[in-house]
């Protein structure tokens, strides 16, 4: 098998939309489409065809793109089955433990609950597309679910291989490293990070993918065991989920 193609499909004012493209079997998946113009312009320029809409979890700037696509191309819409109602067009639900197939690949579907309460995250191979769980630098805000399940849904995202490369939903990085430099000054891996994302944003270059090695350095929301981070928090001795959770608090005021 062929390595997939990826494509980086930015959206909205931050959102990204990713196109997965399988050459050998002549199939083409969009995930999370915000809105349809910037994916069939992208659809054109490399002339794909699209057979597969993909959904991380049910907000508007994930799924706003389902309907005007599906209309225009017969895609398959295919999002969390445990949110089929608030999937605009759902053909199919997929579910953890069942792989799900896209041409002669099997595909990991993982529940990753907190932002939304049946948020999934779709496993390409060493791509992993995790919406608003897991950004680059951060995560997402617990608008369905609490510390405790946003905290298992992270681990469940670190036990992947260092390696996994991970597309996420929008383009927050620079903002979460700055908050993340106010709780670990001292990270020299983060600071390294800093420099990067700084020059990639001035050019307009977006910071995606970045590694699940990389987050394990640089993002705090994965960092509870961070001697530096638990200082700055005043949580020497406190859980890795009250860590995690104050983490969360600060970032919603940051
Ligand atoms: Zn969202
Ligand atoms: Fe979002």
């Amino acid at each position: 098998m062929r390595p997939l193609d990826i494509a980086i499909v930015p959206c909205l004012s931050d959102n990204y939309a990713y196109l997965v493209h399988d050459a050998d079997a002549g199939l083409c998946a969009v995930i999370d489409p915000s809105e349809a113009p910037p994916v069939d312009k992208a659809l054109a320029a490399r002339g794909w065809k699209l057979t597969h809409i993909l959904n991380t979890h049910h907000h508007f700037d994930h799924t706003g793109g389902n309907l005007p696509l599906k209309q225009t191309t017969g895609a398959r819409v295919v999002g969390p089955a445990k949110d089929r109602a608030r999937i605009p067009g759902i053909d199919e639900g997929v579910e953890e433990g069942k792989d799900w197939r896209f041409g002669r690949r099997a595909v990991r579907v993982l529940e990753i609950p907190a932002h939304t309460r049946a948020h999934i995250a779709f496993v390409f191979d060493d791509a992993a597309f995790t919406g608003d769980t897991l950004f680059a630098m951060g995560c997402g805000r617990l608008f369905e679910g609490t510390p405790e399940m946003m905290w298992a849904s992270l681990t469940k995202l670190m036990n992947l291989p260092d390696a996994t490369r991970v597309f996420c939903g929008h383009e927050y990085t620079q903002s979460n490293g700055r908050f993340a430099l106010t709780l670990e000054p001292d990270n020299a891996a983060l600071a390294s990070r800093m420099k990067e994302v700084d020059a990639a944003r001035a050019k307009g270059i977006p910071t995606v993918p970045s590694t699940m090695a990389l987050e394990k350095q640089t993002n705090p929301f994965l960092r509870p065991n961070s001697a530096e981070l638990r200082r700055s928090l005043g949580l020497e001795s406190a859980s890795d989920v009250e860590v995690f959770a104050e983490t969360r608090r600060r970032k919603d005021n940051f």
